[in-house]
């Protein structure tokens, strides 16, 4: 083993060493590793001043309780967190994830990721990532409030525009991020900057909304383009049918694609035809329903339970937007079958390590979730810059460099991909180009 392989392999006992209960967390940190490699061994100074070690450990991390009560009057208490992962080159940013499933090694693993998403972006953004345990399934407004409200009491002791920026994730949408403001407002006054998703009634963006889904397309769309390959005419699965999915299917459908599936938790509809973004946002956004009732109201779609990539068809292109480790190995082999050439993430971490290994044998090519989902905090850096403006820019002006950000993030994990020998791995293209450039403000700023 070479000297960059040995020391990585130490830091990885100590991560395991320090706390051997954090799954999702390792599986983070054996994702990216590997492609590090080569890396260090270019750059001994790195390990040297013990970067990897140092950068595998969150700043600051700290857990908090949310005391609440229901529409009963019954009391109730959640576990919530926030991990302010790696400040080196900007205020730590990442969103805020409410989920029955959220657990510290859940926002470490999301908070590592972020910090090279947000590096990828070429905005001045740390990485960071909070959440709680709160299941806002089936929750009334009022209760949704009271929750949100008790989790701001106690975060916005930590937040601030130039310091931490939370946003948005599953689970947290436009209503939460309202509530969440409002009573930050409430605590501290007028700061437009601390948060990012808002209303555009007080200080969101344009685009906002849409950026994650529509900069998944765009990423893809390079990445076709570099194939020399179009999006016209391809057949794309997607799942999940929340913030991400629903403007995925809008911008694939403009650009000539056909979308032939949505999901939720409990199944997913698949219409030949191409699913329409509109009914599912009603169904989602509006009504806060079922993707069941979606096969309702569409003639030509039916309705299954279980996982949309259990579902054999023919298609192209895969883009996972529901949750982690949505994909597994047995389930890539499917994917292959079903003839899919290209998986880009709209979801973090979608692919377990074996699914990936399938896919590279496969030569599938994979958009990984920090370049391929990073349209979201892109645009919510730039509702920073028009924050601390006080301006706001038009749809179409936020739209044009999202367009760009992307197209460049293709292109700079690309090139780091070949620079180091790893030909069309734009998953070890992307982490390596996240990586380098908070190295290198690491190691600017000294220990
Ligand atoms: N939650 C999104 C992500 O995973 C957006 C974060 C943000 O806008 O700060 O990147």
């Amino acid at each position: 083993m070479s000297e960059a392989s040995n020391y990585l392999a130490s830091v990885r006992a100590k991560i395991v060493e320090r706390d051997p209960n954090q799954p999702e967390f390792l599986e983070a940190i054996d994702n990216f590793f590997p492609t590090l490699v080569p890396v260090l061994e270019k750059h001994p100074e790195y390990i040297k001043a013990n970067l990897i070690e140092r950068l595998t450990e969150p700043e600051r991390a700290f857990q908090f309780r949310v005391s609440w009560v229901d529409d009963q009057g019954q009391v109730h208490v959640n576990r919530a967190f926030r991990v302010q992962f790696n400040g080196a080159i900007g205020p730590y940013k990442g969103g805020l994830r409410l989920h029955p499933s959220v657990n510290l090694s859940i926002v470490k693993f999301l908070g590592f990721e972020q910090i090279f998403k947000n590096s990828l972006t070429g905005l001045p953004i740390g990485g960071g990532k909070g959440g709680s345990d709160f299941d806002p399934k089936g929750k009334s407004d009022g209760e949704v409030m009271r929750f949100t409200q008790s989790f701001m009491t106690e975060l916005q002791k930590y937040i601030g525009p130039d310091l931490d920026v939370p946003a948005g994730d599953i689970g947290v949408g436009a209503r939460e991020i309202g509530y969440l403001y409002g009573q930050y407002r409430r605590l501290n006054g007028y700061q437009a900057g601390v948060l990012t998703g808002k209303g555009l009634t007080y200080g969101g963006s344009l685009a906002r909304t849409q950026a994650t889904g529509f900069g998944l397309l765009y990423y893809t769309q390079a990445l076709l383009d570099a194939q020399g390959e179009q999006l016209t005419g391809k057949k794309i699965k997607v799942s999940g049918s929340g913030n991400v999915a629903i403007y995925a299917i809008q911008k694939a459908t403009e650009l000539g694609a056909t979308v032939v599936t949505a999901s939720d938790s409990n199944g997913f509809v698949y219409d030949p035809n191409g699913i329409d973004y509109q009914v599912v946002q009603q169904i989602k956004e509006v009504e806060r329903g079922r993707i069941k009732t979606y096969a309702d109201r569409v003639e030509t779609a039916s309705y299954h339970e279980g996982s949309v990539w259990d579902f054999d068809v023919t298609y192209d292109i895969a883009l996972p937007s529901a949750t982690q480790n949505e994909i597994d190995g047995e389930r890539a082999k499917r994917l292959v079958q079903n003839g899919v050439t290209v998986v880009a993430s709209g979801s973090n971490m979608p692919c377990t390590p074996e699914a990936v290994t399938v896919f590279h044998e496969a030569n599938v090519l994979l958009g990984p979730a920090k370049a391929a989902n990073a349209g979201g905090v892109a645009v919510s850096a730039l509702e920073m810059s028009q924050n601390s403006e006080r301006l706001s820019w038009t749809f179409e002006e936020v739209d044009e460099r999202l367009k760009v950000i992307m197209k460049n993030i293709f292109t700079e994990s690309a090139q780091a991909a070949d620079e180091y020998g790893f030909d069309k791995d734009y998953l070890a293209g992307a982490n390596i180009a996240g990586f380098k450039k908070v190295a290198d403000a690491m190691m600017a700023q000294g220990v």
